[in-house]
């Protein structure tokens, strides 16, 4: 079959025997799971033993694309990580952007396979069909940004790459992997599988281009999504072209997300420093991932105070959460600071700032004291306690830097004490700037993650932003529908790769999926939007089997108790607890799973899952 769209190859390394070979892309694995994501969790279900342990040569990464990458669709070039994680032993996929997955492409392969473990630093260097295991020594120990310069200068400038910084060389448990232009796939720990592997970096350069199967259709399609883009508000009256995820900021806050103090929500008038106006105000340039209209990267420039003479990308909303809500610091130059460290280091900001605060409410409630933090004073608002921290959690540093660095459900059991109950994470992934309780639809999305708790991957616009269409967020009813709805789109468009902050746009709809994906590629199947979504609802359903097969069932949907019994303090959820039982009974039922949580054999055979 002549394939257009794909590359048409998969490429396996094996570190240990310093050995890759180059395999064809099976007709059956485009028909059933499309691209990136399915593509990453197939792999893995087929290939990885039940119960490895996630830092042995056992584990293996994929990194796949889709049949968009590379094409001139907007904002649909972004690549897949998938792995066994070490942060919470399940399944991960953590989704990167920039331009090394459409690099990827050009060199010919639609996924890459690393498995083994090298017996010296190593780096990959992949130039069209010439791939090289080149000694990383030099380059071990630093930085993302001397890393980038010096492995550039040793093969070609223009080549792109994702590697890992000292956070993943040590084994730093939410530790990132990093593009060379920042866009980092941060979620599970893939920096330190990388790390467990000898592997500082993959590095690629490539000449071919995707052929396309119907070019006029798909250059009709760009051009109407372009064109929308030109006139999307996402979140009135701001402009998402213009502040990126700034945009939702102080707005989050006031739907009662953006959670303050390590999630007690108490009232936080630092909140007003968040205001889009001042947030502007640092931007001094644009920039995004190949083939994005969008451009929703901006540069801030910090001239002033501690933290001054730097310019770096900015905060994402996440992270001016992460770095400042959770631990009541409202200085957008600290959290600057401490976001730049994150990426030059190679840490995940969320997991690192929601371990910051866990840290600050244990010694809030006297579990810890200065024995403990190896003398530091841990108080809320403090962004050099912020900034201290993330360097002592990257470089493993002292006491309290190691015991963060596993990660907050980890360092709650190694500390005891009912420090447990202030660990905010779900299956081992800490939470995201949402609040279960102000948000039902998105809170069971978090619960049934099949990564833990990422609101990427189960998004409910529905309540967020109101479309396609508004659903109350306080009401529980219909939420299994909605959330299992937003699941299986966002699987579907991490299999394109397409990015999720444009799922929320009317254009990027189900129909204007069927018509790229098909028009790409010529695949009959991938005009009916019906077909496509039951491609979501199978990588859904698989992710969720590798995790049965790991052991986790319904018993771990599950979330900290602060959510099912303090009521949110804050309007416009006050007096809310999460009603976790009847969410969950309901979700089951509309995924066709049975009592435990797990897919009975009528859905596994309507999905032809074998
Ligand atoms: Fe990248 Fe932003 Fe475009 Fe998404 S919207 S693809 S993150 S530039």
């Amino acid at each position: 079959m002549r394939l257009y769209g794909y590359a048409g190859k998969i490429l396996r390394i094996n570190l240990s025997k310093k050995s890759y070979a180059v395999e064809p892309l099976k007709d059956s694995l485009i028909k059933h799971f499309i691209g990136g994501r399915g593509f990453g969790i197939k792999i893995l279900w087929d290939e990885l033993p039940a119960n490895i342990d996630p830092l042995s040569p056992e584990n293996k990464i994929v990194v796949s694309v889709g049949p968009l990458t590379g094409t001139k669709v907007q904002s649909a070039s972004r690549w897949v990580a998938q792995f066994k994680s070490p942060l919470t032993g399940i399944y991960c996929r953590s989704v990167g952007g920039g331009y090394f997955g459409a690099e990827l492409k050009f060199a010919g392969y639609d996924a890459i396979i690393v498995e083994g473990k090298a017996e010296k630093p190593t780096y990959i260097w992949i130039h069209d069909d010439n791939v090289e295991f080149r000694d990383a020594s030099k380059v071990w120990g630093l930085t993302t940004l001397f890393t980038r310069d010096i492995i550039l200068d040793e093969t070609d400038k223009r080549a792109k790459m994702i590697m890992i910084g000292p956070a993943g060389e040590r084994l730093v448990k939410i530790s990132a992997i990093v593009t060379d232009d920042w866009r980092t796939a941060g979620r599970g720990g893939g920096g330190a599988v990388m790390g467990s592997k000898g592997l500082k970096a993959i590095v690629v350069r490539g000449s071919k281009r995707p052929e396309i199967y119907d070019d006029q259709t798909l250059s009709d399609a760009v051009n109407e999504q372009i064109k929308a883009y030109r006139e999307w508000p996402a979140v009135p009256p701001a402009d998402f072209r213009r502040l990126g995820t700034n945009t939702g900021t102080y707005v989050w806050y006031f739907m009662g997300n953006f959670p303050t103090y390590n999630f007690q929500q108490r009232e936080w008038d630092g909140i007003e420093r968040f205001r889009p106006e001042i947030l502007e105000s640092y931007i001094i340039g644009h920039k995004g991932c190949y083939a994005c209209a969008m451009q929703c990267g901006k540069i801030f420039k910090i001239t002033n105070g501690p933290y001054g003479g730097i310019a770096w990308d900015f905060p994402e909303l996440e992270t001016e959460w992460s770095f400042g809500g959770i631990v009541g610091v409202n200085n957008i130059e600290a959290i600057t600071y401490a976001n730049m460290l994150c990426d030059l280091y190679g840490l995940d900001t969320i997991s690192t700032g929601v371990a910051i605060a866990f840290a600050v409410e244990l010694c809030e409630k006297s579990i810890i004291d200065k024995t403990e933090t190896d003398g530091l004073e841990l108080n809320w608002g403090k962004p050099e306690i912020v900034v201290e921290l993330v360097r002592r959690i990257a470089l493993r540093i002292g006491n309290l830097g190691n015991l963060l660095a596993e990660g907050v459900r980890r360092a709650a059991e190694i500390i005891g004490r009912g420090s447990e109950r202030y660990a905010m994470h779900i299956k081992g992934l800490e939470m995201p700037a949402y609040d279960p309780r102000a948000m039902k639809g998105q809170g069971l999305g978090l619960v049934t993650g099949t990564i833990g708790a990422s609101h990427a991957i189960s998004w409910n616009k529905f309540e967020i932003l109101g479309v396609p269409k508004k659903a109350d967020p306080l009401a529980i009813e219909g939420k299994a529908e909605l959330t299992k709805y937003v699941q299986d789109e966002m699987a579907v468009c991490e299999t394109a790769v397409f990015c999720k902050l444009i799922v929320n746009h009317d254009v990027v709809n189900p129909v204007f999926y069927s018509r790229v994906l098909y028009s790409a590629t010529g695949i009959e199947e991938f005009k009916d939007p019906k077909y496509l979504w039951k491609v979501g609802e199978r990588i859904w359903n698989l992710e969720r089997l590798f995790n049965v097969r790991e052991g986790i069932d319904g018993k771990y949907d599950i979330l900290p108790e602060r959510f099912l019994k303090e009521p949110h303090p804050r309007n416009p959820a006050k007096g809310q607890i999460f009603e976790l039982e009847p969410l969950l009974k309901d979700y089951y039922r509309v995924r066709g799973w049975d009592e435990q949580g797990i897919p009975t054999k009528e859905k596994l055979a309507e999905l032809e899952i074998p």
